[in-house]
């Protein structure tokens, strides 16, 4: 090519760049106008639907359980921005399937095993100044043509049947994509956030059947999607275009995570002893527990993230130092309980959990991209290795014996493990039973303790203990009793 023709190109692609980004501009600014945007500083819109219990599906990889929203207010305030949203919601599918239920408060007496009874109020201030926080307020219909507008300069426009699709790259790395329909509308927005267990992950917000309210143009009906699945579907009665209560929220400069948010307290892993080569590993809830064989050990359970499992690997190593991890034992596949199995594959030490998990494990959680924020394993990858029990599974080296087995049917979590410990009588489980203290015993008692009592006997297991992967144990009596029997 001369030089003269390699100009000539060179000005033809910076013309139509150029072009692409003015078409974008003007796709950006006709919806601004026709939506009420441009004067728009704050807004509080309401109704009633439902919502979503992320990482806590049913199912491995299946639909996050779903709760009905009986209140639903959310107040942005564009200028800082900052947003608030209240929720009240009620745990009332019938029949109760998933997780959710959130830890126990001894003040409401929820949480800690479904169904929950009452009002559950959910509130939640978001940042925008923080990148989460930011990108949360794009994936409203306003706030996406703010964003827009504010990254203008990366923002690209290109037809796609009678709409224009319109995205901008935020932070150097969040690829924000709205579509703008026929009557300049945001129709849809979508972009990918980091969640430590599953990955870049898709956010989406569906926005139809749009109203004039005081000359500004919202959505009666939001339909946001995670991972593929609901998280929020609301009926918006209410629509208040510059809100002065919006107005006044100033946001929360802790929430939303990004850069300005604090930082995470370090890890102490409280290691205490609960029968003989038998321990807790503390911190927070979930837990680790530890088993002691005779030249290794097992752990139970991998809760939270990847600076969990480094803590508590490290803790292994300081209480028994000639005595490597030879599995990691997964009692189902909630991200509470599974954030911090992806650390133990990079360790290389084998994980051990029901066939259910082990396919939606090596189909999902080990195959998706962690490039927006790379873990251990995304940074050096490694093959994993999971062993899929089907009923029973029992480790043993003649002096420690623990026995794992499904438990079947229970509406928490198909493929629900629960341990077994024949020589100290020991139950460990996972969200199947929780103690309540201090408050009144449910109005029923919940079919998830039904269902693990149900198992118990099923497999004539001599239970003398029940020891909660969420912390603390209970005599097999207080089983008993909170199954009605
Ligand atoms: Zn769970």
């Amino acid at each position: 090519m001369t030089k003269t023709l390699l100009m000539a190109f060179a000005a033809t692609v910076c013309l139509s760049l150029d072009a692409v980004a003015q078409e974008a501009g003007a796709a950006i600014d006709a919806a601004a106008t026709a939506m009420g945007t441009t004067t728009l500083q704050s807004i509080q819109y309401s109704g009633t639907g439902t919502n979503n219990s992320v990482g806590q599906a049913a199912t491995p990889g299946g639909p996050w359980p779903r709760f009905t929203v009986t209140k639903y207010v959310t107040s942005v305030n564009y200028t800082v921005p900052a947003m608030r949203q209240e929720i009240v919601r009620i745990d009332n599918e019938t029949p109760t399937r998933g997780g959710g239920a959130g830890p126990f408060n001894p003040s409401t007496g929820q949480g800690g095993i479904r169904p929950i009874p009452g009002d559950i109020i959910q509130n939640q201030n978001t940042d925008g100044r923080t990148e989460i926080g930011a990108l949360t307020i794009w994936l409203t219909p306003h706030g996406f043509l703010k964003g827009a507008a504010a990254n203008r300069a990366t923002a690209k426009a290109s037809p796609a049947r009678g709409k224009t699709v319109v995205s901008f790259v935020a932070f150097g790395k969040y690829t924000v994509t709205g579509t703008i329909g026929d009557r300049n509308l945001v129709e849809r927005v979508e972009t990918r956030m980091d969640n430590n267990f599953t990955g870049d992950t898709l956010f989406e917000g569906i926005y139809s059947d749009y109203q004039d309210f005081e000359g500004v143009k919202f959505p009666r009906h939001i339909v946001q999607r995670q991972g593929g699945y609901p998280v929020l579907e609301i009926m918006v009665a209410d629509v208040r275009p510059n809100s002065p209560t919006a107005l006044d929220m100033r946001g929360n400069p802790q929430r939303g995570g990004g850069p300005g948010a604090a930082p995470a307290a370090a890890i102490q892993i409280e290691p205490k002893q609960i029968a003989e080569g038998v321990w807790f590993l503390n911190f927070g809830a979930p837990q680790s527990l530890l088993v002691e064989f005779n030249d290794h050990v097992v752990i139970i359970e991998a809760p939270a993230n990847d600076e969990r499992t480094v803590a508590t690997i490290a803790e292994v190593k300081r209480l028994l130092p000639n005595k490597p991890i030879k599995y990691l034992i997964n009692t189902h596949h909630h991200s509470d309980h599974a954030g911090g199995i992806r650390a133990y594959v990079a360790e290389g030490i084998p994980i051990i959990t029901h066939e259910a998990q082990k396919r939606y494990y090596e189909e999902q959680i080990f195959k998706n991209p962690h490039t927006l924020n790379p873990d251990r394993l995304a940074r050096a990858p490694r093959a994993p290795v999971i062993e899929g029990v089907k009923d029973t599974r029992v480790l043993t080296d003649g002096n420690m014996t623990l026995e794992l087995h499904l438990t079947r049917g229970n509406p928490h979590s198909e493929g629900l493990l629960m341990a077994y410990l024949p020589r100290e009588k020991l139950l460990i489980q996972a969200d199947a039973f929780a103690p309540r203290p201090g408050v009144p015993p449910l109005p029923s008692p919940s079919p998830y303790t039904v269902n693990l009592l149900d198992n118990i006997q099923r497999l004539k297991l001599d239970v003398a203990r029940v020891v909660h992967v969420h912390g603390g144990s209970d005599p097999f009596e207080a089983l008993m009793t909170a199954a009605g029997r």
